[in-house]
């Protein structure tokens, strides 16, 4: 009975981290249609946003914009 709750809880586990990645790879897909741009160093995907500056930002690795000014 334990054993049965512990994969349950497993299950449960994975079964949400995989909607997490299903709801990322979904926001990036619907970003790029309407114009946003992702990060290619993360994965799932992660939105960008462009600052001021007109640098790309990525809220994940960060490593965008320095990139883009080097
Ligand atoms: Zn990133």
């Amino acid at each position: 009975m334990l054993s049965a709750t512990g994969d349950a809880a497993a299950g449960l586990g994975k079964f949400l981290c995989e909607v997490e990645n299903d709801l990322r790879i979904a926001k990036a897909t619907l970003g790029g249609e309407l114009g946003f741009s992702w990060c290619p160093r993360c994965w799932p995907p992660e939105l960008i946003a462009t600052d001021l500056d007109g640098q790309l930002n990525c809220p994940v690795c960060g490593q965008v914009s320095y990139e883009q000014a080097a």
